[in-house]
């Protein structure tokens, strides 16, 4: 190794310093941002490093130089236009895409090395094109289906058809052996083609079956594939920071999906093997039995306003609705009253991990509000309201009964307070497709309306009551 290489690869080192560091800054809310920075510090100090050692080495030549610059601009561009415009709610189907394009990167880079080789490579360079094809397809196809399912250009609903586990069977068995004689030392572009195929069509059979609710937990599955094609693009190329932030992404990606399932309380293969909500909501008026006491502004805030102890529930609707300020403009008023004010964040309320925190950090919500599940619930009977802002599946008893698509789901004990406040827009469902049984609950009244005007209508009839 000359000088020059060791400083680069020291350089790497420090790179993969960074993103442990990132990663481990990112546990927090209020470290993050600077894990986010960390880490992309380490990664464009790796990425320059890796452009000086091509120039050093000069084996690039000037077209080839052409096509990266192009190529980086175009990504880096497209990148920054979609990460600054994406709304908060759209960000699972944009990782979706992100790792589609990693996944598809890391199977190119395999199809191009072995392609350029002209002759058989190292078995375990073999194991690692393999490999790096085979994740990298899935991930690039299943990425694309699972994108489209989110963004509602695919029925969220699962999608099936006669004779498709014969379809996936044959698509396992072409993998399977194509990859196995490739690996025995056989160098062919060709096979290495039809495990490419094969792959990719894997990728789509392999998630059209998922409904629509399960759908983050497979993007989050999808990410950790990603790493995990990076890492074999990293050992067919040799690429140390490759293998580093590859291994890096593949190991987290796979300990959030086993939270995300965890708290819904399936496993990752029920996920995978069966559909479970249609991701379809529909808006029915009337609720399936049982009474629906309907709230004004002023009934709501009537109970707010005399409250002693108020917990405030979080849902995708207030994410919709972006109505977090006017959330914490309202929680701000309970408290100059005198009442204790938390939030009951449930683990998947929203769309991605972490979803409702990172709303309400916005909103400058004081971290100490902000409560986790099992930290909450036993408070809920102690509670003068719950106050639920688009917030359905997470909230719903039916949870606790067996033979429900929700059920075994751990839930947030909202009806065990001693009176609750619904705002959503309708008797519409959640992500799961189901009713919910809190709405028929005679303490429940619903104030109907989108999160942020009914919020705002609260803020207004509290103050107009308390003078
Ligand atoms: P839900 O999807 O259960 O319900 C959200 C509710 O928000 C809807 O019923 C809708 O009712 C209401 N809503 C929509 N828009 C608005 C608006 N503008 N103003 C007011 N209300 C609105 O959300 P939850 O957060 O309770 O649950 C999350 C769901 O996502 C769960 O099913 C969970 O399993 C699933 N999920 C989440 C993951 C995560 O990581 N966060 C991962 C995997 C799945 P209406 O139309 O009547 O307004």
């Amino acid at each position: 190794m000359s000088g020059f290489e060791l400083v680069v690869a020291v350089i790497y080192l420090g790179a993969a310093v960074c993103f442990v560091l990132g990663l481990r800054f990112m546990n927090s809310p209020v470290t993050a941002r600077r894990g986010n920075a960390i880490s992309a510090g380490g990664m464009t100090a790796a990425v320059l490093a890796t452009v000086v050692l091509l120039i050093h080495s000069g084996t690039v030549s000037g077209a080839a130089w052409l096509v990266l610059v192009a190529g980086t601009a175009a990504g880096g561009l497209a990148g920054l236009y979609l990460a600054q415009t994406a709304p908060m709610t759209a960000m699972p189907q944009l990782v979706s895409l992100f790792n589609a394009v990693g996944g598809g990167g890391a199977a190119l880079v395999g199809l191009f090395h072995f392609g350029a080789a002209g002759e058989p490579v190292a078995t375990y360079v073999a194991v690692a094109v393999v490999l790096d094809v085979i994740i990298g397809s899935v991930t690039f196809s299943g990425s694309l289906i699972a994108a489209g399912k989110l963004q509602g250009l695919i029925p969220g609903k699962p999608i099936t058809f006669p004779g498709g586990q014969l379809v996936n069977l044959a698509l396992i068995a072409v993998v399977v052996g194509s990859g196995g004689v490739l690996i025995a030392g056989v160098h062919s572009v060709l096979l290495l083609i039809l495990l490419l195929l094969a792959s990719l069509g894997f990728g789509v059979t392999m998630v059209l079956p998922i409904g629509g609710a399960d759908m983050p937990v497979v993007i989050s599955l999808l990410n950790a594939f990603t790493g995990t094609a990076v890492a074999m693009a990293g050992f067919v190329i040799g690429n140390s920071v490759l293998m580093i932030a590859g291994a890096l992404v593949g190991a987290s990606g796979a300990i959030l999906t086993k939270l995300m399932a965890d708290a819904m309380n399936r496993s990752i293969g029920a996920i995978m093997i069966g559909g479970f909500g249609t991701g379809d909501s529909a808006a029915p008026v009337e609720a399936a039995g049982g009474q629906v006491r309907v709230l004004s502004a002023d009934d709501a805030a009537i109970q707010l306003a005399y409250a002693s102890k108020v917990i405030i529930v979080p849902g995708y609707g207030l994410a919709v609705a972006q109505a977090q300020y006017e959330v914490h403009e309202l929680a701000s008023l309970l408290e100059e009253r005198g009442c204790e004010v938390s939030y009951a964040i449930h683990p998947v309320a929203g769309r991605m991990p972490g979803h409702m925190n990172v709303l309400l950090a916005e909103a400058k919500v004081p971290y100490s509000q902000l409560r986790e599940m099992e930290e909450i619930n036993p408070e809920f009977s102690r509670t003068d309201v719950a106050l639920v802002v688009g917030a359905n599946d997470v909230t719903n008893p039916a949870a606790r009964r067996s033979g429900t698509p929700v059920s075994g789901m751990p839930i947030l004990d909202v009806d065990q307070a001693r009176s609750v406040i619904v705002i959503k827009r309708s008797m519409g469902h959640g992500y799961a497709g189901i009713d919910n049984e809190l709405y028929t609950d005679p303490k429940t009244g619903m104030y109907f309306g989108d999160a942020k005007k009914a919020v705002l209508g609260l803020v207004a009839a509290v103050k107009t009551l308390v003078g």
